[in-house]
């Protein structure tokens, strides 16, 4: 194909295309190829390294195995733990299909831990209960502490298997549209030769993971820069609930890597710099399984009023040592590596400096509970965008609403992987061909990819405005929010949103693909935290991971509702789906632990 500067252009076409082969978008991906779809699957990494890997401490399904359990107090907790702002519709959905989601993960060869009767080993995490905000429950089914990673490489195995069609270390730069607005594939960019591609395709699903790289301290990789959400907004799609970003209560301090939840579920504590356990104060029943904002808030107070640990009083100390190097070592060897690796502790023997660290993205491409990507039109909150789907952490569908609890996000992957593969394959019975791409559009688009070919000598750096939007997002849009440090934080990110404009590229070497890379990630994370922080700014209330000093409660006759963040409309909001498809409703309730 000729572009308006001659040059070819390879073009391939598929029947689904999917950008990311994280856990949602391989789950996805194996459902369509089984199918016999041709599908085409796009990832910046090699799939095995995508984020989901890191997932540690498990994933959530009523299965009862340790304590009675069942999936309707699965989806009480987890409306909860929202603080109200989940759509009901979508919980139940996820709620009732977590079990089946586990036994398929078994089958495709997830190993699973186990009990000495030989079912899947389940582990307590914050926020769950039983029989509606009862006893503690044990709902996170676990491998060790490397969870996510046995489920991807399981799933990465079952799709080569089934003859999923990858491009390994291709960076997806923008979705194709046709002037109706259908989705018509996207542009993706090779790492390797820095070639453009072409990918036309029938239906594209967009699961590229979220972007805790906005913030400086994080739990998340370096990849982890919101692209996908980057991609929606510049093809004119807002982004849903961007405020809620979640902060882990125990990153390490200072350096960011995540002790799983899972080792509070075994039994691991908090202690103030007064030997104190602190959530005692805090959440009286719950205690240390409080839901993550909650245990995050905890600790930043018992920090700001000076009874943080160590010279500086700026962590607190997660112990474990009680809990015996037998536990330690069968249900926490990751953690108890890293521990050593990192800080040179054992936590077998001396406890956790840990502070709360970004970690989770709460909000993202507004979805169905089929994984079909909606917009507000006219008068209506929602209507499909035609071709396109999202599923994962970039996606909001929204079943975490203000607060995820953790072992929810596996959940979430798989079963709206699965959703959105079942909703395309009847798509794509009603729609077998594919749509014109016009040459404007390829021409377009395939200009705008190339924004980075041309070398250039003077202009910012891209790194010097990552390190200062990290660091703008952590001091104005953190744990604690009020209106001036939010409005400074709008500034900042719109000052550094225009700088952007002006960055040089200036390696000709072979670092030259990578470099590119960077800068289409940096437009993204400033696209971003637009997003996050215009919305955090207008919301006047405190909810979920969302506290504002200044509005310190819970407003529901103000704030029961999605925000929507997009270039075009700036803010705008939309109802939040208090219906469930078969059960009653959980009416909004003070939320306590
Ligand atoms: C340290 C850690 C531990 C966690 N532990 C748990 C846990 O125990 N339980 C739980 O439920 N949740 C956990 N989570 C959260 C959970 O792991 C993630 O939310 C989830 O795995 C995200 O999966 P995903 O498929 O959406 O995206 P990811 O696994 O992040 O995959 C994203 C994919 O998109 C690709 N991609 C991104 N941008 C582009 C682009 N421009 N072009 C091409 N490809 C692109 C990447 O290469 C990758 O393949 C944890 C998170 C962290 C950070």
């Amino acid at each position: 194909m000729n572009t308006t500067t001659g040059q070819t252009v390879e073009r391939r076409q598929f029947d689904t295309l999917i950008i990311g082969a994280g856990g949602g978008g391989l789950r996805a991906a194996l459902k369509l190829a089984e199918a016999d779809l041709n599908v085409a699957v796009v990832s910046k990494v090699f799939p095995t390294r995508s984020h989901t890997v890191a997932a540690q401490g498990g994933m959530n399904a009523a299965l009862a195995n340790v304590l009675p359990d069942n999936w309707h107090w699965h989806m009480f907790d987890t409306v909860k733990g929202s603080d109200y702002l989940g759509d009901q519709d979508a919980i139940e959905y996820m709620c009732r299909a977590a079990p089946k989601a586990v036994y398929e993960l078994e089958h495709f060869g997830v190993p699973f831990s186990r009990l000495d009767n030989g079912k899947i080993y389940q582990r307590a995490f914050g926020g769950q209960s039983q029989n509606f905000g009862g006893d503690q429950a044990a709902r996170t089914c676990a491998a060790a502490d490397r969870t996510g990673h046995a489920i991807l490489h399981s799933l990465y195995q079952q799709n080569i298997r089934a003859r999923t069609h990858f491009f390994d270390e291709y960076f997806a730069v923008d979705l194709l549209r046709d002037d109706e607005g259908h989705v018509l594939g996207a542009v993706v960019f090779n790492i390797h030769d820095g070639q453009i591609v072409v990918i036309e395709a029938k239906t594209t699903l967009i699961a590229t993971g979220g972007a805790g790289q906005l913030f400086k301290t994080t739990t998340n990789a370096l990849i982890n820069t919101g692209d996908g959400m980057g991609m929606a907004m510049r093809a004119g799609i807002p982004l849903q609930d961007m405020e809620f970003f979640q902060f882990h209560p125990t990153g390490i301090a200072g350096r960011g890597m995540l002790i799983t939840e899972g080792a509070r579920g075994e039994g691991g504590y908090l202690v103030n710099g007064e030997g104190e356990r602190l959530m005692e104060r805090y959440a009286p029943k719950a205690k240390d399984l409080a839901s993550r904002d909650v245990v995050s808030r905890a600790i930043a107070i018992e920090i700001r009023e000076g009874r943080g640990c160590g010279p500086n009083k700026d962590y607190v100390l997660l112990k474990l040592d009680h809990l015996g190097e037998a536990v330690i070592q069968k249900r926490l060897p990751g953690i108890r590596q890293t521990c050593i690796t990192f800080l040179g502790i054992d936590p077998v023997e001396e406890p956790i400096p840990v502070f709360p660290t970004a970690h989770y993205t709460m909000g993202g491409i507004p979805t169905n509970r089929h994984g079909q990507v909606v917009v507000p039109v006219k008068d209506t909150p929602e209507e499909p965008v035609a071709g396109l789907y999202a599923a994962g952490e970039c996606a909001c569908v929204s079943v975490h609403g203000g607060n995820r609890l953790g072992g929810n996000s596996l959940l979430d992957i798989l079963v709206f992987g699965r959703a959105a593969a079942n909703h395309i394959i009847a798509y794509l019975k009603e729609n077998k061909y594919h749509r014109k791409l016009s040459d404007e559009e390829l021409a377009r688009v395939v200009e705008n990819a190339r924004r980075y070919d041309r070398p250039k000598a003077d202009g910012e750096s891209v790194a010097e405005l990552r390190r200062e939007l990290k660091q703008v997002m952590e001091e104005h849009c953190g744990v604690f929010r009020n209106k001036d440090v939010l409005k400074e934080g709008v500034d900042k990110v719109e000052a550094l949103a225009q700088r952007v404009k002006n960055i040089r590229i200036d390696d000709q070497s072979a670092t030259f693909n990578t470099a590119k890379v960077e800068a289409y990630e940096l437009e993204n994370l400033i696209a971003v935290a637009q997003a996050t922080v215009n919305s955090a700014f207008a919301r006047e209330e405190s909810r979920g991971a969302h506290s504002r000093i200044d509005f310190p409660e819970r407003d529901d006759k103000a704030w029961m509702r999605h925000s929507l963040y997009s270039f075009e409309q700036g803010l705008d909001y939309k109802p939040v789906r208090t219906k469930p498809i078969s059960v009653e409703s959980f009416p909004p309730k003070p939320r306590v632990y």
